[in-house]
């Protein structure tokens, strides 16, 4: 099985992306709105086919990047039937499977941060993704949107405490750097519900929290009611001078077979040194020639009434490039994925 953990760092969210390694099919558990580049890249570079995107909750603390999903995927969006939220397809009850090639996550209602908050359990059961119910020695809290901390005791105590005590524990958040832990260790050491703990302890302990309101909740419940689509129903607008692509890596890309029937469009700057550029590969007409060593002290001359689009070799050192380039203020700029080789390659003219 692909799996990988990412992190948004503004909301301290996790988020998950599972996939079938021979079949391709993946979800994706819990994304942020404002990370959807960044994940979406992830999924094309793998070559994987996103089949669902889910919410372990309504989220209070960042909007969800469910319905962006769907906009680029036509995944189908899987959340509690629980907050009536808009554009749901995959109803999240207590026993619902959800399968991904050869592989199969359960529901399991794990309600007491919020009423529809739900778990997944990989069928082997040795992982199980939480969401905001059981967190890295702590629990979500329960002070506001239908919070109810004997219900998390028994959803943490009667249910995910019933899984074996390897199986891991991915949380939705940790706000110290913990990435994961496992069912035996948190049933032992968590400080709020591990060990010997009573109902009224941890109603007790998590009673005088005293949490800051949640900065984003009046933006973030509004906006997950509609599983993230804007209130224009439109996706974001991104680059439009071309069908820009931002890579896993987070560089601006563009085809080169897009930059040849747009030459007069845009800019091409070159970054290679002078001897390269007699080279076999050859170079472009009317490119502006500034090796990457110097970029940063000549940067001004570039042409700026044009989107730049920047070649090298082999598109390394042009991606660092549109990276110097942003930092000086050039906003219209992406590189040229595969450099000149790729140009070449594809019998392009230079
Ligand atoms: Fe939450």
């Amino acid at each position: 099985m692909i799996f990988r953990q990412l992190f948004d760092q503004v909301s301290s969210t996790y988020t998950y992306l599972l996939a079938d390694e021979r079949a391709r099919e993946a979800v994706l558990i819990d994304c942020v709105f404002e990370q959807h580049a960044r994940d979406a890249a992830l999924i094309r570079e793998l070559g994987l086919r996103l089949t669902h995107v889910l919410d372990t909750h309504c989220h209070a603390d960042h909007v969800t990047g469910a319905w962006l999903m769907k906009a680029a995927f036509g995944c189908s969006i899987g959340l509690s039937p629980v907050y009536g939220a808009k554009n749901v397809e995959t109803e999240l009850v207590d026993g619902a499977v959800v399968t991904f090639g050869a592989h199969r996550l359960e529901v399991l209602a794990t309600p007491g941060h919020t009423d529809g908050c739900v778990s997944f359990v990989l069928g082997d059961r040795s992982m199980v993704f939480t969401g905001d119910a059981l967190l890295v020695r702590g629990a979500g809290r329960t002070d506001f949107q239908q919070g109810n901390a004997p219900r998390l005791f028994h959803s943490i105590r009667d249910k995910l405490f019933a899984l074996p005590d390897e199986c891991r524990v991915y949380p939705a958040h940790d706000y110290e750097g913990r990435t994961s832990s496992t069912i035996g260790e948190e049933r032992r050491y968590n400080p709020r519900i591990g060990g010997t703990v009573r109902e009224e302890d941890f109603v007790g302990y998590m009673k005088n929290l005293a949490l800051p309101h949640p900065k984003l909740l009046d933006v973030a419940l509004p906006a997950n009611a509609r599983s993230g689509e804007p209130e224009d129903g439109r996706v974001p607008a991104g680059p439009d001078w071309a069908p820009v692509v931002i890579t896993y890596a987070g560089f601006p890309e563009v085809a080169p077979e897009w930059v040849a029937t747009h030459r007069n469009d845009v800019h091409v700057l070159d970054v290679r040194t002078e001897a390269e550029l007699e080279g076999e590969l050859g170079r472009l007409e009317g490119a502006t020639l500034i090796p990457l060593d110097e970029l940063r002290a000549r940067v001004a001359e570039v042409p700026k009434d044009k989107p730049v689009v920047v070649v090298c070799q082999s598109g390394k050192r042009s991606a660092l490039a549109t990276t110097i380039l942003g930092a000086a203020g050039v906003e219209r700029r992406a590189n040229v994925a595969g450099g000149m080789v790729r140009w070449r390659e594809l019998g392009l003219p230079s």
